[in-house]
């Protein structure tokens, strides 16, 4: 596997430095070791990951501060670090260690010069061109592409999310805990049942029926002032904006927050429900299988804890900016 270069600053021209973006506006990505532009980065139709899914990635999130005139890189090395728990799982290993490839990340941003909110998917995956499915005796190679972003899902009027007939794969068929690509189809028949039933996300269940999570987001339950999520044992993405959301949910609104297994019932007596996630990032959850949660409208927890976040991840609570890697 080619290994990531060393990134020294000289490596930026002071305008890219700066935050320029560059003059013609073509994405670069940085592909089996260099830099090179997102439309010249190609796999072959026989690589083992194209073939059978053996690749692991994560979603990362840069945001973008007006005011300083910022991007923000959230939380760039616990999601290396979880990229590197993934590869173990699919007997990979990353090009470098996390923090060289944050220093990576952040050369990457730079050279795209982006003045915008942007999202970040780095994938390690199995580059052998061969028939036969397996995860030993392959190589693996590892790509970084960054693309200006939006909201992946809607945070402000409150979703609509129906449980579906799929079950999360369980950890004894495809670990939810690795970010495995192969796995994303368990997902993808999860969010495509939810919205051609008319709900914007999917609730999806264990295979003993409890409540594991959202087609790509963790999910968070509040019962009398209580705020509840799935254990990591329930096939769960142990997911790095759970773990943040727990840590403001303690420290700033004062909640106790209890991982324990949320029955699909609990859902339709629930006073709030959110999900959370690098893309869905806080996104209140207002009706679940035609049942209104709480009133119906979004809740007061979930309303702090989203705007919260949001100024976090923006860099305007000096407290967290150790969440954040500053791009330029
Ligand atoms: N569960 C699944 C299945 C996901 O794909 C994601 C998105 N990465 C999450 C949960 C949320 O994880 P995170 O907060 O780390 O993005």
């Amino acid at each position: 596997m080619s290994t990531v270069n060393p990134v020294s600053p000289a490596s930026a021209t002071p305008s890219e430095a700066a935050g320029a973006r560059p003059v013609a506006r073509q994405v670069l990505c940085h592909f089996q070791g260099r830099f090179v532009p997102l439309a010249e980065a190609k796999v072959g139709v026989m690589t083992h990951a194209f073939l059978y899914g053996t690749a692991v990635f994560e979603g990362i999130r840069a945001y973008w501060n007006p005011e300083q005139g910022q991007l923000f890189g959230l939380k760039l090395r616990e999601h290396y670090e979880r990229m590197r728990r993934s590869c173990r799982v699919l007997l990979m290993d990353l090009p470098g260690t996390p923090d060289e490839l944050v220093a990576l990340t952040a050369e990457l941003l730079r050279r795209n010069g982006f003045r915008e909110d942007a999202y970040i998917r780095p994938t390690a995956y199995k580059s052998t061109e061969t028939i036969g499915v397996r995860l030993h005796k392959l190589e693996h190679e590892f790509v970084l592409f960054c693309l200006p972003f939006g909201d992946y899902v809607d945070t402000t009027h409150g979703i609509r999310a129906g449980s579906v007939s799929w079950r999360r794969s369980p950890d004894d068929a495809i670990p939810a805990r690795g970010k495995i690509v192969g796995a994303y189809v368990n997902s993808a028949f999860a969010k495509t049942e939810a919205q051609l039933n008319g709900y914007d996300e999917a609730i999806v269940l264990t295979a003993d029926g409890h409540v594991s999570e959202g087609s790509a987001e963790n999910v968070f339950v509040v019962r009398d002032g209580l705020l509840i999520t799935p254990p990591v044992t329930d096939d769960i993405l142990e997911g790095i904006t759970r773990a943040g959301l727990i840590e403001l949910a303690k420290r700033e609104l004062g909640l106790t927050v209890v991982e324990r297994r949320i029955d699909r019932s609990e859902l339709y007596v629930a006073d709030e429900v959110f999900f959370s996630g690098t893309g869905a990032q806080v996104a209140p959850v207002i009706e679940i299988d035609h049942r209104p949660v709480g009133d119906g409208q979004i809740g007061p927890l979930s309303r702090r804890i989203r705007d919260l976040y949001f100024d976090v991840v923006r860099g305007r609570v000096p407290a967290y900016a150790d969440w954040l890697t500053p791009i330029y």
